[in-house]
C-alpha cells in the first residue's frame, strides 16, 4: 500500500511557517530593567533587540501540521 502524500496546506510545502512571535524577523524587543525597585522614575528600562526564543532567531518555526516535512498523509 502506497501512502499518498499531499502538500501541507499550513506551510505550503515548505515545512516551515513564519514565527508569529516575532513576525518572521527573528528578533524581538525585550524590555530590560536592571533596577526595577530603584530609580523607577529614571528610564532604566529600554528595549533591546534580542534573538527570538520561539524560533531561535531564524524567523521561521517548524510547521506543526507536517512536522517540517512539507507534506502530510492524505486521509
Ligand atoms: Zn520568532
Ligand atoms: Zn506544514
Amino acid at each position: 500500500m502506497r501512502k499518498q502524500k499531499v502538500k501541507c496546506p499550513n506551510c505550503n510545502g515548505t515545512g516551515k511557517v513564519t514565527c508569529n512571535k516575532c513576525a518572521g524577523t527573528g528578533c524581538r524587543m525585550y524590555y530590560k530593567n536592571p533596577l526595577p525597585h530603584v530609580f523607577a522614575f529614571v528610564t532604566y528600562s529600554f528595549p533591546e533587540a534580542m534573538g527570538c526564543y520561539s524560533c531561535n532567531a531564524t524567523g521561521k518555526i517548524v510547521c506543526k501540521t507536517c512536522k517540517g516535512s512539507g507534506e502530510i498523509n492524505k486521509k
